[in-house]
């Protein structure tokens, strides 16, 4: 291999997003000893449902674990609008396989939108930085991408923009607690997503890979099942016996058997996925 990898891995905690980078990143050092593996996770508040990312960046030449925007190899998204929360990260070759399961966090799933306390905000800005929403849905399917946080300090004071999704991410930065949750917003539907996408690239597949788990007798290997998708296209540049191997020594003995029946089925999906799109 003489180029360096990117990935994208995202979902929301307790999906197996951790699990599945962690077997990748695996996989791709017994790929060669000549690749240098770096990841980056963050899983914050992940385990009340929030978003959960990690970067992974393998080849012989990595430095940074962190991938650049516009600079993804593959994104794998194990929850629906999680993979258009980090869009910014694509580019027109990107591969995108989106999971069409919706889990979305709860303070967003309660339909909230987010309010600033103008006598309490002194307009430091810290807030801002934790924005990432880098989208606007407007309905009827008319979106528009952002390359600014939805909210933005004028005159000296925090100011809420529309694309706000109420996700309450910037909510620990602010030294004030001067935002607070209000009442509103729908969320996009897939084909909304998938046509959000398609706009930087086009090779954008999504996926209900919870269904196809299901029809194994296990929703809980989705993870694993979306990672034979990926590893199924030939987009990625490990092999499929070295990350089979990787899953054997990363998952548990007893959810061993049905974990490789998930990966299985994702390989076949993948496969038709590169026969019928590349
Ligand atoms: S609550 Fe709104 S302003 Fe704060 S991080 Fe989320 S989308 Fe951005
Ligand atoms: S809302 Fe809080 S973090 Fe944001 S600008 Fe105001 S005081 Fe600073």
């Amino acid at each position: 291999m003489t180029k360096d990898y990117n990935i994208v891995i995202t979902g929301v905690g307790g999906q197996g997003v951790l699990l599945v980078s962690d077997i990748l990143a695996l996989a791709a050092l017994e790929e060669s000893s000549e690749n240098r593996v770096r990841t980056s996770q963050l899983k914050g508040m992940s385990q009340r449902s929030a978003s959960v990312i990690v970067h992974l960046r393998f080849g012989p030449t990595v430095d940074s674990p962190l991938v650049t925007k516009g600079s993804v190899d593959a994104l794998l998204s194990l929850e629906l609008s999680e993979g258009l929360r980090y869009l910014e990260y694509l580019n027109e070759d990107s591969l995108a396989i989106i999971n069409t399961e919706v889990n979305i966090p709860p303070v967003t799933f309660q339909g909230r939108s987010v309010e600033v306390n103008r006598s309490l905000c002194y307009g430091c800005g810290n807030c801002l930085a934790y924005c990432q929403v880098n989208y606007y849905f407007k309905g009827n399917n008319d979106f528009l991408v952002l390359n600014s946080p939805a909210s933005s300090v004028i005159s000296g004071k925090c100011v809420i923009q529309d694309s706000c999704t109420g996700c309450g991410q910037c909510f620990s930065a602010c030294p004030r607690s001067a935002k607070i949750l209000l009442e509103k917003n729908a969320y996009p539907e897939i084909n909304q997503i998938a046509e959000i996408l398609k706009k930087i690239t086009k090779n954008v597949f999504m996926i209900s890979a919870i269904d196809l788990a299901k029809d194994l007798g296990n929703p809980r290997v989705t993870n694993i099942l979306l990672l034979g998708i990926l590893l199924g296209t030939e987009r990625v540049p490990l092999s499929v016996a070295t990350v089979e191997s990787c899953i054997s020594k990363r998952v548990p003995t007893n959810l061993l058997d049905i974990n490789l029946k998930a990966f299985k089925k994702g390989i076949e999906k993948g496969r038709e996925i590169l026969a019928e799109n590349f």
